[in-house]
Formats: C-alpha cells, structure tokens, sequence
C-alpha cells in the first residue's frame, strides 16, 4: 500500500465567481472533483471548466485502462505476461511499450540507477507482498546475476526479456499516468487543473485565480510535516523518499523500497528524499528514483547538466538542496539549513 506522499494546497478555489466590468455577475466557474484507488495510490483530480467533468471521467477510464495493462500481479496484464514469457517475445500495448522503452532509455541515462529489471530482488526483501525480510547475501547476488535492463529487448510492439528476469515500472507508471491525464484535460479544453497520484502532483496551468499552485513537499524525517512549498505552474512535481515504504529489521535498523541494482540493498548513498520538478511527470518520476538511487554527489552533476528539470534534495544528514532553477519557487518552511545547487 502506498501513502499520499504530498499534502497539496489547493486554497479555498474550490468555485469562483466573477463580475464582469458592468457589474453584472458572471457564471460561477464549474469544477470537478475525483478520487480514485488505482494502482495502490489513493489519487485525487480536480478540473476547472465546463469540460472539467468530462475529462476526469475520461481520466479515470485512462487510469483503469493503464493499471490493466502495467500491473504486475493482474494475470492479463502486458507486465504479467512479459515476465511470465519463460524468454519469448510478448505482443503488448503502446503504453507498455513506451514505459519500457523510457525505463531503458533512463537506465542508460543514469549509469544503471533506474533499473526496472531489479523487480526480483524488491520481491525477495518483501516489498511486493509486505512479508518483509533481510535476504541473505548469497541470494542477492544469485537474483542480481538477472538483473540487466541491457538484456530487455523492445521491437515494435514486442517486448523480451531473458528467462528469470522480471520488469515492474513502480517507479515511473504514475509519471505517465500525469501525463496521460494532463493530456485528456487539455483535449477537453480545461485549463487549470491539479492531480495528485500518491506522491506525485501534477499542475495544468496555474489556479482559476490566476495564482501559482502551492505543492507542499514533506519532510522525510517528520513525515506528517510539510518541509517546503514550492509554487508552480504547468509543472509535474514527484518525491521519492525512503519514508514512503519500509521496514525495520531484526537488527534495528530500517530498510526501504528503493534498491540500489548494485548490491541489491536499499539505496543509501546520502538522499533520505529527492523531488524532481518539470514539465513531464514521466521523466520527473524516472529521475526522482534514479537520482535517489545515484545519491548525493552524482545527483549534484546530474542536476547541473540537466537544467530542464529542477529539484529538492534532503540529504541523511538533514540538508535541503535545491537547484537554482527553483530558488524563487521554493518556500522552505523547515528548520534546515538550504543550500542551493549553483549551474554555470
Ligand atoms: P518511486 O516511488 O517512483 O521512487 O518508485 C519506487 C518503486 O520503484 C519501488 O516501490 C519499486 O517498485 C521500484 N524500484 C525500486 N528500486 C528501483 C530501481 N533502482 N529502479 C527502478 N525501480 C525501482
Ligand atoms: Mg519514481
């Protein structure tokens, strides 16, 4: 079960009404609202406009449809049958294709961090089922000897993996989702609306009253306190953190669900937390686990040489990082000290 990760603050916009110049009242502004369970994630839509309802009845049909295809545990699924191929190449959906295709491409792209063929090792520690445990070793490195998101072939509209290996697109899925959902509400002509998918906030354009969104980001050792706001527009907005799913040990010390694909254990390379901020939510759900799982120093340089995206890092000695990019965006109602992270 995941949790929401945000609180978003969405002000008191729920139906505006505006006068026009001659004093004449103009037609209250509609809005829709939506809460749906999908994908493990309690997620919540809200549309303004008169294609508001429209929209997010089209989004909840989309976000069905994709839960259907991407599980994977549902025996349909496009990810069930890929991973229970026994090596043979499976006929699956655009979207299937499109999600293996960036987790690949994001696998390159961050020497290995993002690793969607690490599924085998997070069911081995418990995280797929809640059974938790501290694997052996021995059983690490037996389960890492397949993972390798180099071995995923995608042709067309068929996908194969090796035999043993096993996908699961946790880490991006809901990005895409965003994306799909911002899509279908600009089709039907809504102009501002915000999603929250667990942790991840997406924006479309800014408030009915003309005013940025305010998305508090939590923090990670307090997390039922907001440690920022970062005010935004037309903008995805996704928090990996280690607070979001984990366990403690017979040996007293926690462990979460976002493993490192070199050593098979819970990254813990400096970053309790990392929020990514950009315009598509897919590649701001990619980065936020990559860059967790890259740590620190690697998510510095990374965040220095792609100014496209911006970010708020929380280091495992309580430090706020943020990336210039966002400086006048970003509301630090913490007690941490902020430093940012300068681009040339
Ligand atoms: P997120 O909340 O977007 O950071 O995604 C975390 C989820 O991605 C986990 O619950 C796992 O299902 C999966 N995951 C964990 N570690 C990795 C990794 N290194 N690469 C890709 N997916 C991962
Ligand atoms: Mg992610």
């Amino acid at each position: 079960m995941n949790y929401p990760k945000y609180a978003v603050l969405l002000g008191a916009a729920a139906v505006l009404t505006a006068f026009s110049g001659c004093g004449e009242k103009a037609p209250a502004q509609t809005s829709a609202e939506r809460d749906v369970f999908a994908m493990d994630t309690f997620m919540t839509m809200k549309a303004y406009g008169s294609g508001a309802e429209t929209a997010l009845e089209e989004a909840q049909q989309r976000i069905k449809q994709l839960e259907d295809e991407l599980s994977v545990t549902s025996e349909d699924s496009d990810i069930f049958r890929i991973n229970n191929a026994g090596g043979e190449a499976v006929e699956v959906s655009a979207d299937a294709v499109t999600l293996i295709g960036s987790g690949v491409s994001y696998w390159n792209e961050t020497s290995g961090a993002l690793e969607i063929s690490v599924y085998p090792v997070l069911a081995e520690w418990g995280f797929t089922t809640g059974n938790y445990k501290i694997p052996e070793p021995e059983r690490l490195k037996a389960l890492l000897a397949n993972v390798d998101s180099g071995k995923i072939e995608v042709n067309g509209s068929s996908v194969r993996i090796p035999e043993g290996s096993k996908i699961d697109l946790g880490a991006l899925a809901k990005g895409y989702t965003g994306d799909e959902i911002m899509d279908i509400c600009r089709e039907n002509g809504v102009t501002s609306a915000i999603i929250s998918l667990g942790g991840n906030v997406q924006t479309l354009g800014k408030k009915p009253d003309g005013s940025e969104w305010r998305v508090a980001v939590k923090d990670p050792f307090a997390p039922d306190t907001n440690m920022c706001v970062l005010s935004v527009s037309d903008r995805a907005v996704v928090t990996s953190g280690n607070y979001e799913r984990y366990f403690t040990g017979d040996d007293g010390r926690d462990y979460w669900h976002i493993i490192d694909p070199k050593d098979g254990y819970p990254a813990d390379n400096g970053l309790v937390s990392v929020t990514v901020i950009g315009e598509s939510g897919l590649r701001c759900d990619a980065l936020s686990t990559a860059l967790f799982v890259a740590g620190t120093d690697a998510a510095e340089s990374y965040l220095r040489e792609h100014t496209d995206v911006d970010a708020v890092l929380v280091t495992d000695d309580d430090r706020l990082l943020y990336t210039v990019g966002i400086a006048d965006k970003l509301d630090n109602i913490s007690g941490k000290s902020a430093e940012v992270i300068a681009r040339d």
